[in-house]
């Protein structure tokens, strides 16, 4: 059997991003877990061409429905897992969702709001109590790849 790490689980998320990139949606994916059981809880992906809605990101889907799911407003004792750094609108979804830990791959220079500018966790603690975790190496490379790889064919078609 397979050790479940947060690797085992980050992988799935890259395959949401695939899936994402597959649909021509920007390739970001999310998974959640349970952590008493490190059981999958749902997994999504960027859906705000599909919906046209651009406020439909990978982690705010997933939480969403993971709310639908269990019919609980909160998620605490969840690890979310997402492919991309999250933005300041997913990190405060994900404080608002209660979520114990959140990995990530790849930092966002862009739109990042945990490890680069207002750095909400770090800033306001007594809001953003998530532990943030960012998971470096291939796994990162992976995403950041992928994500070069989908706004280069873009400008091309533009
Ligand atoms: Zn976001």
């Amino acid at each position: 059997m397979t050790e479940k790490t947060p690797e085992y689980w980050m992988k799935l998320a890259l395959d949401e991003a695939k899936r994402a990139e597959s649909l021509d949606e920007i390739p970001i994916g999310a998974v959640l877990v349970d952590l008493e059981t490190n059981t999958l809880i749902t997994k999504a992906h960027n859906i705000t061409q599909m919906t046209q809605n651009s406020l439909n990101h990978a982690e705010k889907v997933c939480l969403e429905h993971a709310m639908t799911l269990r019919g609980e407003k909160v998620l605490p004792n969840t690890a979310l897992y997402t492919t991309l750094e999250p933005c300041p609108l997913c990190a405060t979804a994900i404080s608002f969702s209660r979520i114990k830990k959140c990995y990530f791959a790849a930092g966002d220079p862009k739109a990042g709001a945990v490890i680069h500018h207002t750095k909400l966790p770090t800033m306001h603690p007594h809001f953003f109590k998530t532990e943030y975790i960012q998971l470096k190496g291939s796994i990162e490379q992976d995403s950041i790849q992928l994500l070069k790889n989908f706004f280069q064919k873009q400008r091309k078609h533009s």
